[in-house]
C-alpha cells in the first residue's frame, strides 16, 4: 500500500532530537515511520531507534517500510505513556531523546477504515487502539446530554456544542448512531444554514473532539510529560509536535516548568505537572512549520513544535 502520510517538520525534529549518532533514541508515535526513516538513516550505523505506536495497523506498515534497517529498530505495539515499562523490559534505563508526533494520521484518516473523518461512511469507531476502549459510537450513543456538550466546547470550542449535543441525543433515541456518514449529515443540518463554516466541514470539531475524548490524547500526553525527565540521559532531548492548542499548552507548561496556570478546571483540563523541574526549554518560543511545508502537507498547518533538554543527574 501506498503511504500517503508526509512526516510534518522532519528536518527541525532531526536538528533538534540527535544530539549523537550513536545514541538511542524513541518515536513515541510511528505511525507509518515517516519520521522513524530518516531518524534512522541519520543515526547509522550505530544508534538504535524504538518505535511505539497503539495502532495494530499502523504498526504493521511501519514493520514492512523500516525492516531495512535490522534490529536496530524496534517497533511495539505500546502506548507512549508506558515508555517507562517499555524500556525496563528490554533492559535500557535511559534514551538520548524522544519524539511524540501527536494527532492522527494521514494513513488512520484516509485508509483506516475507522470513522476518523466525515468525507467517508464508515463505523464510527475513532479508536487509534482497536484492542481497547470505548468507540466513538458508544460514547455518542450513551453519554449525557450535558457531557456531550461539555467536550464539545472544552476539546473544540464548538459554539454550536448545545444544539449539537441536543440534536445527538434527539438522533439515538431513533436509534443508535453508528456511522461516520450518518453523524456528519446530522451536525450538517443542525447547524443554521447562514453559519455553517465556508472552510472547513461543518463536522470538523464534532470530530476533532469525539477522536481526542475516545482516545483520551490529552490526559496521555499530560501524563508522558510527568514521566519524561526520568527517562532522559542528561543533554537528552524530548521533541513534541502538537496539533491543538491545548496539547502545546501541557507541553509548554511542561517544558518552561510553569506553575499551574489559574484557569478553571471546567473551561480547561490542565492537568498539574508535579514533576521537578529537570527539563529547559531549547527554545522559547514553539516553531511552526515553513509556510513551503505547509502548502504541500496540509497537516502540517496546525504544527507546532516544543524542544526541552534534560539538565542534570538526579
Ligand atoms: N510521525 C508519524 C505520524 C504520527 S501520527 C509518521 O511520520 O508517520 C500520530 C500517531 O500517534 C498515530 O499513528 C497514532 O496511532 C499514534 N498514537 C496516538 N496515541 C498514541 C499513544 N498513546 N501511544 C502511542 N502512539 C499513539
Amino acid at each position: 500500500m501506498a503511504i500517503s502520510h508526509q512526516p510534518v517538520m522532519v528536518d527541525e525534529v532531526i536538528q533538534y532530537l540527535i544530539t549523537i549518532p550513536e545514541g538511542i533514541y524513541v518515536d513515541g508515535t510511528v505511525g507509518t515511520g515517516g519520521h522513524s526513516l530518516e531518524i534512522c538513516k541519520r543515526i547509522a550505523p550505530k544508534g538504535e531507534l524504538i518505535c511505539l505506536d497503539i495502532d495494530r495497523s499502523s504498526i504493521r506498515l511501519a514493520k514492512e517500510r523500516l525492516s531495512v534497517f535490522g534490529d536496530r529498530i524496534k517497533i511495539i505495539k505500546e502506548s507512549y505513556v508506558a515508555l517507562d515499562g517499555v524500556l525496563k523490559r528490554i533492559g535500557i534505563d535511559k534514551v538520548n531523546g524522544i519524539l511524540l508526533d501527536l494527532g492522527v494520521s494521514s494513513y488512520q484518516l484516509e485508509s483506516s477504515g475507522r470513522g476518523f473523518s466525515f468525507i467517508k461512511d464508515e463505523p464510527l469507531d475513532m479508536r487509534m487502539d482497536e484492542d481497547r476502549g470505548e468507540t466513538a459510537s458508544e460514547l455518542v450513543n450513551t453519554i449525557s446530554m450535558e457531557g456531550l456538550q461539555e467536550f464539545l466546547w472544552i476539546y473544540a470550542q464548538e459554539r454550536w456544542a448545545k444544539l449539537i449535543a441536543r440534536a445527538i441525543v434527539e438522533e439515538r433515541r431513533k436509534g443508535p448512531i453508528t456511522s461516520s456518514r450518518q453523524l456528519a449529515l446530522l451536525i450538517e443540518t443542525t447547524i443554521p444554514v447562514k453559519y455553517r463554516p465556508r472552510k472547513r466541514h461543518p463536522a470538523t470539531k464534532t470530530f476533532q473532539a469525539l477522536r481526542i475524548a475516545v482516545n483520551k490524547e490529552l490526559q496521555n500526553v499530560a501524563d508522558f510529560l510527568e514521566k519524561c525527565p526520568s527517562l532522559l540521559v542528561k543533554g537528552g532531548r524530548v521533541v513534541v509536535i502538537s496539533y491543538h492548542s491545548l496539547e502545546d499548552r501541557l507541553v509548554k507548561q511542561a517544558f518552561h516548568q510553569r506553575k499551574k496556570e489559574n484557569i478553571s478546571p471546567r473551561k480547561l483540563p490542565i492537568f498539574p505537572i508535579t514533576s521537578p523541574p529537570l527539563m529547559k526549554a531549547l527554545i522559547r518560543k514553539g516553531l511552526r512549520p515553513h509556510h513551503m511545508e505547509v502548502t504541500v502537507n496540509p497537516r502540517a498547518r496546525s504544527a507546532i513544535m516544543r524542544v526541552a533538554e534534560r539538565t542534570y543527574n538526579e
